[in-house]
């Protein structure tokens, strides 16, 4: 699921718990985890599975620099903005924006963010912030 996607308002509230906490699930199978939770393991194609607290936290493996004009309507007036796909700690792959530019490999961490307003609701979401390293 991409940050800039149009997300209805009861899509965004069944997904909040997912949005929000980074739940997702572990194949009871092989133990291959899933984030966000879709259908079968992609891996055995099992379908037993259990949620599971992802840690948020993961590394950069591809970014890209979004510019106001290129960006959905919802992100218009915002400076440029960077979108990364992150390598979870758990495996999965998910696509985020980044609250401030990171190169790929950097170290980083699920932070609970504002998005944007739509209907009238403040919609909130998970992007992703540098690790900051400690003593430097
Ligand atoms: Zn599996």
């Amino acid at each position: 699921m991409t940050m800039g996607a149009h997300v209805s308002l009861p899509m965004y509230r069944r997904t909040l718990r997912q949005r929000l906490l980074l739940e997702g699930v572990r194949c009871r199978a092989c133990g291959q985890v899933q984030f966000p939770p879709r259908g079968a393991c992609p891996a055995c194609r099992g379908l037993g599975r259990e949620p599971v607290q992802l840690s948020g936290r993961g590394v950069v493996h591809a970014v890209t620099r979004i510019a106001p004009q290129g960006a959905p309507p919802e992100f218009s007036g915002q400076p440029m903005y960077a979108v990364a796909i992150i390598h979870l700690d758990e495996g999965p792959f998910i696509t985020a924006q980044l609250t401030e530019d990171a190169p790929i490999g950097a170290p980083v961490r699920a932070v609970v963010r504002r998005l944007y307003e739509e209907d009238g609701v403040v919609r909130y979401g998970f992007k992703f912030a540098p690790e900051v390293m400690t003593g430097s």
